[in-house]
């Protein structure tokens, strides 16, 4: 696709905000239909989008769906459900302060959204959002991410056949048209991908005051402790690993093991692997592939053929990476320098808590998610109280993000804010606290002359 001009980007951000400043954006009915419309286009060309992700990122169709496009369909239908609802005004308790009166929350948009989707799962991460901002009462400008131009080509179609471009519009592009949209005035930023990136939005968006979204990426622990169901525990850890080949902002990034199951877990982890994808997985139907040719070297850099448990191998031209585990990883290897965003799992292992903590906290930031496998209640409530990370599962990985009621963002350098359910409609809401005060009485207590007030007032305020 073309890129857009800077010009043309300009008009568009200029025409939204008038849109927006129209209120043609804030009855539930508008809302409504937007969504509604979205929902039907997914549904229209949902083979298109499947083969663009096949294309772009080798999803497989099972994966496709369910992470891509009926995730995106579900959250559309979820959030007409509650819409009603959510756009209430809250109740909230008037002090005595401030008495006689009715306190309200009003949820108001923010206004003109600028949104920035990343690679990975690049359809869902640029609806989720969208979704969330429409049902807020908002307009949209998106960008996806360029890495993925299939699956970009596929998403401007759909938004340029659903929408009045004031309403919602999408521009392709690469660093070049994100970098003109960011110069732009926007009432908030909506931005997906690494922390790199995260922290240029950022200072772009300092320059108007906009506030923003950043929901960024980390190297996420999962510990296996020793009294974890191993076979749950390989079964759940090897499908958040290696669905979209590692290529997910909170897959378990490094395996934390207890040194007295280690042995036993890595021989389930291994046949685990065989079991899901088979001997050579680049046959397997099941099984995705890295975004480009830059990526996999990065990946294959970061594998260390000594440490090889299983996998190793890659196929260039196919941008194939099999599942690869490394054993006696140390905080020194280079597997353990980056996120690694691809599917090499690291394993490193412990004796004790402190050495989770210590782990942990040796690397830079506070991770996006961690996972837990552990019976112990005492072990759960000390790791997941003490650690500060965005969010995550006892007993399981990447399922907390499929239960629209958890909030889902970041912590630290890992990201700011959270989305998803009514967190997302809440995201890119203003909320507007409005006291109605009583005429029928007007206490003269705050007013001047204060003479033989101040010690009711103490009363009242201790
Ligand atoms: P990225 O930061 O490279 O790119 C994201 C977006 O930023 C793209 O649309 C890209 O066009 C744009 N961009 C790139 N360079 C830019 C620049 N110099 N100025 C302005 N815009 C620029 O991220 P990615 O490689 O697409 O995605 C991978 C990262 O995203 C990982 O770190 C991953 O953890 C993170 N991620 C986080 C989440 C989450 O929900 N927290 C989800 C998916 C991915």
């Amino acid at each position: 696709m073309t890129p857009t001009p800077r010009p043309q980007i300009e008009l568009l951000v200029r025409n939204q905000h008038h849109f927006f400043n129209s209120g043609k954006t804030l009855g539930h009915d508008a809302r409504k239909d937007s969504l509604e419309r979205l929902r039907s286009a997914i549904k229209t060309r949902e083979g298109a989008i499947h083969r663009a992700l096949k294309q772009d990122l080798g999803k497989p169709e099972f994966e496709a769906y369910g992470t891509e496009t009926g995730i995106s369909i579900h959250d559309i239908t979820q959030t007409l459900k509650h819409l009603k609802r959510w756009m209430r005004p809250k109740r909230v308790p008037t002090s005595i302060l401030v008495q006689p009166g009715k306190s309200r929350v009003l949820y108001t948009p923010l206004g003109v959204n600028l949104i920035i989707a990343p690679y990975n799962y690049p359809f869902q991460l640029a609806m989720a959002p969208l979704t969330a901002a429409i049902a807020a009462g908002n307009t949209v400008v998106l960008k996806p991410s360029e890495m993925t131009p299939n699956v970009s080509d596929i998403i401007c179609k759909i938004i340029g056949e659903t929408f009045d471009p004031s309403l919602v519009a999408a521009v392709p592009g690469e660093v070049e048209q994100t970098t003109a949209l960011l110069s732009q005035k926007f009432d908030h930023i909506f931005f997906t991908g690494s922390t790199r990136v995260g922290s240029i939005v950022m200072q772009a968006a300092a320059r108007h005051l906009t506030p923003v979204t950043l929901e960024l990426g980390g190297k996420s622990p999962c510990i296996v402790h020793h009294d974890a169901n191993l076979d749950i525990a390989v079964r759940r850890i090897v499908r958040g690993k290696f669905i979209n080949a590692g290529q997910t902002c909170v897959a378990p990034d490094y395996l934390l093991v207890h040194k007295s199951i280690k042995k036993a877990f890595l021989t389930k982890l291994t046949s685990r692997i065989l079991d899901c994808f088979g001997k050579d997985a680049s046959e397997s139907p099941d099984y995705g592939r890295i975004v480009n040719h830059a990526h996999l070297k990065r990946i294959m850099a970061l594998i260390d053929p000594t440490k090889v448990v299983v996998g190793g191998k890659a196929l260039e031209a196919e941008r194939f990476i099999a599942p690869t585990v490394m054993d006696n990883v140390t905080l020194d290897d280079p597997v353990m320098k980056e996120e690694i965003f691809g599917p090499v799992l690291p394993v490193i292992e412990y004796e004790n808590l402190d050495d989770i903590y210590r782990t942990v906290e040796a690397l830079p930031q506070h991770p996006l998610a961690l996972y837990l496998f552990s019976g112990s209640k005492s072990v759960q409530e000390a790791l997941t109280s003490t650690i500060r990370f965005g969010g995550g599962c006892i007993n399981n990985s990447l399922m907390h993000l499929a239960n629209p009621y958890l909030p889902f963002g970041g912590v630290g350098e890992s990201g700011i804010g959270a989305y998803h359910g009514f967190a997302g409609f809440e995201r890119f809401s203003h909320k507007k606290s409005i006291l109605k005060s009583d005429t029928w009485i007007d206490l003269p207590l705050f007013y001047p002359p204060y003479k033989n007030k101040l010690s009711f007032l103490r009363k009242i305020m201790g």
